[in-house]
């Protein structure tokens, strides 16, 4: 379905981005891959889902909280790649403080490369995408794009701001052949979350299966996991021609959390 597409994908060697570009190489789709870590072992992932429909991989390694780095990584989805057709802004960190502890550092970290690096992809990448009349913009939001919790100020901040940001730039692009839309998870068992449900557990003596279980019972009614699959399967929907009329929504794929 989406052979002779390149996808750029932020923050894929690991979760839920590798998650999406797993999904999107099954469709035949190029895949460019960015993150940091195990990025051969991605690479090697990528190729394999992709293979049936030779599908091409690549790889850069642009720090997202660095426009000039980011710039870098369009620049050569331009020479290499042709462009990019669909961009899945992804990479996102996460700080868990006090605002009055939240050191300011973080703060700053955490809204440049989960919500600013979206602005500069994105400038980037919607000419090319105008010149050809299609292109996809997935952003990965979060259920704290939509509701917030304490001690998350810098993430909900960024996340909400990415939801504003993806309608303002579908509305720009209403009238063309592109769409814009983010994707809101809930609680999804990444590095991400594995680091949250560690320290919940050091902190209130409890095993990790319990402090899991606390998670998910706290915000989570279905008391389940979103899985990387899942929004792979989601973002492939989002490129396919049924969903050429969505345009600016905020989709939570949350097992209630957000319908409380
Ligand atoms: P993860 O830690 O598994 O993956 C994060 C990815 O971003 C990695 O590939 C990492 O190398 C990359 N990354 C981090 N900083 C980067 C930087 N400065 N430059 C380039 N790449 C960088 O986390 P995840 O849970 O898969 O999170 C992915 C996205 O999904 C994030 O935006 C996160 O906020 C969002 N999200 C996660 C959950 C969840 O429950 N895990 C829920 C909702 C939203």
């Amino acid at each position: 379905m989406l052979k002779g597409k390149t996808a750029l994908v932020t923050g894929s060697t690991s979760g839920i981005g590798l998650g999406i570009a797993l999904g999107l190489a099954r469709q035949g789709a190029n895949v460019i891959l960015n993150g940091f870590g195990d990025s051969d072992g991605a690479q090697a992932q990528v190729r394999e889902a992709g293979q049936a429909h030779g599908g091409r991989v690549g790889y850069h390694s642009a720090d997202m909280s660095q426009p000039a780095e980011i710039e870098a990584m369009m620049a050569f989805a331009a020479a290499d790649f042709g462009g990019v057709d669909i961009l899945v802004n992804n990479a996102g960190i996460q700080h868990v403080a006090a605002v009055e502890e939240f050191p300011a550092a973080k703060w700053d970290a955490i809204i440049a490369i989960n919500l600013s690096s979206a602005f500069h992809t994105t400038r980037l990448a919607i000419p090319g995408m105008r010149a050809k009349n299609w292109g996809r913009v997935i952003n990965i939001a979060s259920a704290h794009g939509l509701v917030a919790s304490a001690a998350k100020s810098a993430y909900v901040a960024a996340k909400h701001g990415i939801v504003g940001f993806t309608k303002s730039v579908a509305l720009e692009t209403a009238t063309s052949g592109i769409t814009v839309n983010a994707i809101c998870p809930g609680w999804v068992l990444t590095p991400l979350v594995q680091k949250q449900i560690d320290e919940r557990a050091a902190r209130e003596g409890l095993s990790v299966d319990a402090a899991e279980k606390d998670l998910l019972g706290e915000k989570q009614p279905s008391l389940q996991f979103t899985t990387p699959e899942q929004l792979g399967e989601l973002a492939v929907f989002l490129c396919s021609p049924a969903a050429a009329n969505v345009k600016g929504v905020a989709w939570a794929v949350d097992g209630g959390w957000t319908a409380q």
